[in-house]
C-alpha cells in the first residue's frame, strides 16, 4: 500500500471508517480492524472508492455477513468494502423470476420466497449470508445450490467496470463459481411457482436436518474444509479421532466434526493452528490433504 500523504478518501468520508473493527462484522465474532471499511450507497459510491484504493494501492476486500471467513488478529491493511446499503439490499419479484442485490440476507430472502410459493432456495435454509458471499460460494449442501437457480449475475471489477454474466456463461461447481470479477452487485433466480405450505413444509425438514447435525448456535464458519471427492471430511475428521480437540479457545465441534467453533476469548491464531492441526493429524490417519471451505484472510 502507497503511503498516503493525504486521505485518499477526501469526499467520500461519510461511507469511509478508518480502523473498523471487523470481528462485529463476522460470525465467528474474531479479527483484527480494517485500514479502511467502506459502506457504498449505491454504484457510483463503489466505482468512486475503488478507484481511489486503485490508485492510492490500497488492497480491496469484500465482505457479505463473514459467515465463511476468518479475519486475522492483526486485522486487514486494506480497504473493506461492505454493500448492506439500501441500493444493495433490493428485491423485485416478476412471477417466477427474483432480481436480489449483493446485501441482501439470504435467510430472509428464503423466507420471503417461501411465502410468495417461489421454489428453488429452500438448500439456503439455516445458511448465514448475503446472496453476494452466496454466489461467491455457490452455498449449499446436499439439498442443492444457490447456483442451480441462477440466470444472471451482474458484477463490477476491479477497474470498476460493470457488465453481466449470463447464464450459459457461469458456472457454479461445489463452493465455488467462475465469476472472477471482484464485487457481485446482484443477480437474477429463476424460480418455480409452487404451493406455499408445502414449500414451508420442506423448507423446515431441510432446517431441522442442519440443526440436528451441526452446531448452528456456537460460533463459527460453518464447515472449514472441502469434502474430499466422495469422501466427507467431517468423517476423516472424526477417524483421527479429532473431536473435541482444542487449541486455546478453538475446538473441533463434538456434533460436527467439520466445524471448528470459537469459545470466548479464542484468537484468530487458536483457529489457524488448530485447522493446521486437524489437516496434519487427516493426513497422518489417512494421506488425505483436506482443502479448505474457510476464506483466511488476508
Ligand atoms: C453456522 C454456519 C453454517 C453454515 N452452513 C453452510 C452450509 O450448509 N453450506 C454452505 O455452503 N455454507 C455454509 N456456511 C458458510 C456460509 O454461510 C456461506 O459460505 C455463505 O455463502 C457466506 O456468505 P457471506 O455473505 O457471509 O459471505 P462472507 O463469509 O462474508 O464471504 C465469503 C466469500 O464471498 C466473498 N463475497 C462476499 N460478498 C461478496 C460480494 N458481494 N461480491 C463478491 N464476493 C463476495 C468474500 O470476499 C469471501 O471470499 C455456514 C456458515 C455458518 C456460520
Amino acid at each position: 500500500m502507497r503511503i498516503a500523504t493525504s486521505n485518499p478518501f477526501v469526499g467520500l468520508e461519510a461511507i469511509v471508517q478508518e480502523n473498523h473493527r471487523l470481528a462485529d462484522h463476522t460470525w465467528y465474532r474474531i479479527g483484527g480492524p480494517a485500514r479502511y471499511f467502506i459502506q457504498p450507497q449505491s454504484v457510483e459510491q463503489l466505482q468512486e472508492a475503488v478507484r481511489r484504493c486503485n490508485e492510492f494501492e490500497i488492497s480491496t476486500y469484500i465482505l457479505g455477513l463473514g459467515a465463511n471467513i476468518l479475519v486475522p488478529d492483526e486485522g486487514i491493511n486494506g480497504a473493506v468494502f461492505v454493500l448492506q446499503e439500501e441500493a444493495f439490499r433490493k428485491i423485485r419479484i416478476d412471477k417466477n423470476i427474483l432480481l436480489a442485490g449483493a446485501g441482501v440476507d439470504m435467510q430472509k430472502l428464503l423466507l420471503r420466497c417461501v411465502r410468495s410459493g417461489l421454489a428453488g432456495i429452500e438448500c439456503l435454509a439455516g445458511i448465514p449470508g448475503t446472496i453476494g458471499g452466496g454466489l461467491r460460494m455457490n452455498a449449499g449442501g446436499k439439498y442443492g445450490d444457490i447456483g442451480s437457480v441462477v440466470s444472471s449475475v451482474t458484477v463490477m471489477d476491479q477497474s470498476g467496470e460493470v457488465y453481466d454474466y449470463t447464464k450459459d456463461e457461469l458456472v457454479f461447481d461445489y463452493r465455488s463459481t467462475n465469476i472472477t470479477a471482484k464485487f457481485i452487485l446482484s443477480a437474477s433466480l429463476e424460480l418455480e411457482e409452487e404451493d406455499p405450505e408445502e414449500l414451508m413444509r420442506r423448507t423446515k425438514e431441510i432446517w431441522m436436518f442442519k440443526r440436528n447435525t451441526q452446531p448452528l448456535s456456537t460460533k463459527s464458519c460453518g464447515c472449514i474444509f472441502k469434502n474430499p471427492r466422495g469422501l466427507s471430511a467431517g468423517a476423516l475428521i472424526d477417524q483421527a479421532g479429532l473431536k473435541g480437540m482444542r487449541v486455546g479457545g478453538a475446538e473441533v465441534s463434538s456434533k460436527h466434526a467439520n466445524f471448528v467453533i470459537a469459545h470466548g476469548g479464542a484468537s484468530a491464531a487458536d483457529v489457524l493452528k488448530l485447522i493446521k492441526l486437524v489437516r496434519e493429524k487427516v493426513y497422518d490417519k489417512s494421506q488425505i490433504v483436506l482443502e479448505n471451505e474457510v476464506i483466511i484472510w488476508p
